[in-house]
């Protein structure tokens, strides 16, 4: 008893010295507070959301496609913009806060191992098809900021277990996390491979055994959690695959993505799926469900000049 007075004796000696200092600190103190963090609250309009954001933010030409696509693809997750004292803009998204842009210049790893939300749009995933050769480094959707998916999917193996349900995929029972409709979107997928592989059976053979979908690790060779981690990526027939670090990385240059069935990788697109095959470091048995990717492209696609090929 004596020992819980003498504790709340000290938390009322403390909360006194406190209020002094504060007192004293504002009566002396000719510093402005410092500023609390400004908030802006996400209604349903992106650009108005911008546009309550000082000058200096209008300029950043990727901004609003980049929120546009994260609204789009994770619907209720982003909740408000915050900027803090230093200037920097902190996205508000699964209840967590996430910075845009950490203003640093990367390599492609360090992209790879330390990306901010804008690193992840750094490249634009080509939504024509067939594919061939890519410039160097060129990854669309391989850059992932690791808490955003934990914050999405679950941040720990045993959390992602308890949101993923069984999914039938062309015959096989699959794993695979329900959450931000990837589930649904894997049923979409295997829903409209079906006719196709009725008509088409010699590509069956892609799909008839599939390598795996969840697997709590990292990428090999880096920092940074496989999607798979998440239970939102699915690899398909292991037989059928290339993978980068098969060949000699003169290899990389000239490796051919066109004979690889366009029907299947654009049945996965349609439902928000990237293919690791469009990666400078492929992975051809590889899809993941990146709704965000494939909405920041779609809006590249409409609101970038056309080329001058005429595509
Ligand atoms: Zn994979």
């Amino acid at each position: 008893m004596h020992y819980v007075a003498g504790l709340l004796r000290r938390g009322l000696a403390f909360f006194l010295i406190s209020l002094l200092a504060f007192l004293v600190g504002s009566l002396f103190s000719t510093e402005p507070a410092s500023s609390p963090n400004q908030r802006f609250e996400f209604h349903d309009d992106i650009q108005a959301l911008v546009l309550s954001l000082p000058d200096s933010f209008h300029y950043d030409q990727k901004l609003v496609p980049i929120l546009a696509a994260l609204a789009a693809a994770y619907p209720k997750a982003l909740q408000a913009l915050e900027i803090r004292s230093d200037q920097r803009l902190f996205i508000c998204l699964a209840g967590q806060k996430f910075i845009y842009d950490d203003g640093i210049t990367k390599t492609s790893e360090q992209r790879l191992d330390h990306p901010d939300i804008k690193d992840m749009f750094h490249d634009t995933y080509p939504l024509a098809n067939p594919t061939d050769r890519l410039p160097k480094d060129f990854d669309p959707g391989r850059y992932r900021v690791d808490a955003l998916f934990m914050a999405l999917y679950g941040d720990s193996e045993s959390a992602v277990a308890s949101n993923c349900v069984v999914a039938e995929f062309c015959g096989n029972s699959v794993k695979f996390n329900a959450r931000y409709g990837a589930a649904d979107a894997l049923r979409a997928v295997s829903a409209g491979l079906t006719p196709l592989l009725a008509q088409k059976p010699e590509i069956r053979s892609y799909v008839d055994k599939l390598a795996g979908t969840f697997n709590w690790r990292k990428v090999a060779g880096t920092e940074s959690l496989s999607n798979h981690s998440f239970a939102t990526a699915i690899d398909l027939n292991v037989k059928k695959a290339a993978y980068w670090r098969w060949v000699p990385p003169s290899q990389l240059e000239t490796f051919s993505r066109k004979n690889w069935p366009t029907e299947i990788i654009e049945t996965f697109e349609r439902q928000g799926f990237i293919w690791g095959g469009k990666w400078w470091h492929f992975d051809t048995m590889h899809f993941e469900y990146r709704p965000e990717i494939i909405a920041y492209a779609k809006s590249a696609m409409t609101s970038a000049p056309k080329d001058k090929s005429g595509h």
